[in-house]
């Protein structure tokens, strides 16, 4: 198979532009307002519906809202899921997340691009599909998973590769596709506060009502209510930064920005709160309103849960006419909030605040300088407080129960409870809400995870703790954890895992500083030849070096801690690395005496003494 034209070298004018482009164009830039900080949800929109973005398209995109084709053309690189190439009309990723290869989907993708006649990441002749590999596409738990066109679809086995295969050999739409194919489960193991009560759409919101924008503020402080994507950073305390700073400029106005772009692998709680509980994330951004006198929310749904989007917005539609969103929510005048969906488009860095805001705007996601602080200069540079899913999910707890009930729960400084994805070696996979404090082994007991070696909490970002770790306990002054266990039981190589998270990081690094940029690569390399045998001392000491220079002198947290979880396995696992590195100090990656053969050739020299010595040590 050969690769189609790339194209980006073409020049295109506006002459051009087919009238078929020209109109789906109009027509989805119309729907936006013509406001180029709806850049990103316009391209997406025109990919969908033109396939790719071509420079013809981008040209357009340009012309039409009156800015630089190098700024539509920056967005389209940036973001994985746009694509400047043409791809097929059937588009197949495979979630690369370790816990997927250990499921299996290595031999899966093999087995597809077998039946299809296809080379990984190149589009059939004909144009109709493409296979490829994704970051964590958020099904951990019922993996391995692909997206076809962005539609998830989990438990796959050679047998449904089959049929897929069949399917789009016979270009059956997507939407005559059997509907099991895409069903979705929530996995819930084990339920508390949040994930086990019942609930009545509203009654949060009207409890944060009775209490008055100034009382549930306190109660919000009261509760201790902490972040739950990871940093835990007080919410109150957020939300009064927010509430007290100056907007600037004549459109002053606050938002509430909802982190749904749960991108750490082998973190899914959040798409179980979007798909079963939505109602709970909107009106704890409706009582973040309230409390900030903020106006307007988004929502910023990673890419790969736009199966999600359609149910959102339902969701929200029924909210506006039950007037729990609108204007005077629960007849209260001037108690005017709304909320919007914003699609990302594969770029997990846009999880950092600052990204993700620079992506709401339409740009790249590149992290802002800080500070100032999303809370006094964020969206628009106005006030934003940004929360994640969990966290807007427990302020509902807050206005239901009240602060001090609130933060019974838990321990001192961790208040309430956490929900945790568990995936991996494990019997139960799926979601188990514990109180903060709940020993690792507890989890691991409960999940069915008998003869585990090793659990990565936090994702690729967090930490590796070994058997003799797992008494410690799951909470901000112990092991703190976005939500995510990651389990390997004893037939597991921890150095594939390290690997893994190696090709994550410089993927997923987004090129703006250069320690993260160049050295999340040079890992990658490091980590490739060990792999293939030919690393030594030499090679772990760079690893070591290495990470010394990204985590203290990258621009943000995703280079500080994108070699944590490398870090720990070399450290507390040192057979993974001892097993693999040859006895020599340093060893090329490359067969050296092959090399030479072009200076024999020229030469006309064979003999013995110009080839390298058996064993030579270089
Ligand atoms: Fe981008 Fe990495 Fe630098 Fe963060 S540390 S700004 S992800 S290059």
């Amino acid at each position: 198979m050969t690769a189609r034209p790339a194209g980006m070298n073409e020049e295109f004018t506006m002459t051009q532009v087919s009238e078929t482009v020209a109109a789906t164009l109009d027509q989805i830039i119309a729907r936006y307002g013509g406001d180029p900080g709806n850049l990103l949800q316009i391209l997406r929109d025109a990919q969908d519906a033109l396939d790719w973005l071509s420079p013809e398209t981008q040209s357009a995109v340009a012309k039409q809202l009156d800015i630089p084709v190098t700024r539509v053309a920056a967005v389209v690189q940036f973001y994985a899921h746009l694509y400047d190439t043409p791809r097929g009309k059937y588009r197949v990723l495979f979630s690369h997340n370790i816990t997927d290869r250990m499921a299996g989907s290595p031999a899966l993708m093999a087995h597809m691009l077998k039946r299809l006649k296809l080379k990984r990441g190149i589009v059939s002749d004909d144009g109709l599909v493409s296979v490829g590999k994704t970051s964590c596409t958020g099904m951990c738990d019922q993996g391995p998973a692909i997206l076809v066109n962005n539609r998830a679809i989990t438990k796959l086995t050679l047998r449904r590769i089959d049929e897929i295969c069949d399917l789009i050999r016979a270009r059956a739409p997507l939407a005559n596709w059997p509907a099991h194919y895409f069903r979705v489960e929530d996995n819930i193991e084990r339920a508390d506060m949040l994930l086990g009560s019942a609930y009545a759409p509203g009654e949060a919101l009207r409890a944060a009502i009775a209490c008055g924008p100034t009382g549930m503020m306190a109660e919000m402080r009261k509760s201790n209510l902490r972040g739950r994507g990871g940093a835990g950073f007080t919410t109150a305390v957020k939300w009064e930064a927010c509430r007290d700073a100056k907007g600037s400029g004549s459109g002053e106005e606050r938002y509430i920005v909802c982190n749904a772009d749960e991108g750490e692998p082998g973190t899914f709680k959040d798409r179980v709160l979007l798909q079963s509980f939505s109602e709970r994330v909107f009106e704890g951004m409706a009582i973040a309103g309230y409390v900030t006198a903020a106006h307007k929310g988004f929502v910023y749904l990673r890419g790969e849960y736009s199966y999600l989007r359609a149910p959102l917005e339902a969701k929200l539609a029924e909210m506006r006419r039950n007037r729990l969103l609108g204007m005077s929510i629960c007849g209260v005048p001037g108690f005017d909030f709304d909320i919007a969906i914003h699609m990302g488009a594969g770029a997990y860095i846009c999880g950092e605040e600052t990204a993700l805001i620079e992506s709401l705007e339409g740009k790249p996601g590149h992290p802002r300088v800080r500070p100032p602080f999303p809370v006094t200069c964020g969206y628009k540079n106005q006030p934003t407080v940004v929360n994640n899913v969990e966290t807007l999910c427990k302020v509902t707890e807050v206005a239901l129960h009240g602060g001090l009930a609130y933060a019974g729960t838990g321990t001192r400084q961790s208040a309430g409870t956490k929900i945790i994805s568990v995936s991996g070696d494990v019997e139960r996979p799926g979601l188990y809400e514990y109180p903060f404090g709940v020993r690792v082994s507890q989890v691991l007991d409960d999940a069915g995870a008998y003869d585990a070696i090793a659990v990565q909490i936090s994702g690729a970002a967090g930490q590796c703790l070994t058997p003799q770790e797992f008494g410690r306990r799951i909470a901000f002054e112990d092991v703190p954890t976005a939500g995510s266990f990651m389990v390997f039981g004893n037939n597991r190589d921890l150095f594939e895992a390290a690997l893994n998270y190696s090709h994550f990081f410089e993927h997923e690094s987004c090129g703006f500083c250069t320690p993260c940029r160049v050295g999340t690569a040079l890992v990658a390399r490091i980590m490739e030849k060990i792999h293939s045998g030919h690393g030594a001392r030499y090679e772990f000491n760079e690893l070591n070096r290495l990470h010394q220079l990204i985590s203290t002198s990258s621009h943000c947290g995703l280079g500080a801690t994108a070699t944590n979880a490398l870090q720990d396995i070399m450290t507390k696992f040192p057979t993974v690395f001892d097993r693999r590195l040859i006895k020599r100090d340093f060893e090329p990656g490359f067969d050296l005496d092959a090399a030479l053969n072009r200076a024999r050739e020229v030469s006309n020299r064979d003999d013995a003494n110009a080839h390298l010595a058996e064993g030579i040590d270089a």
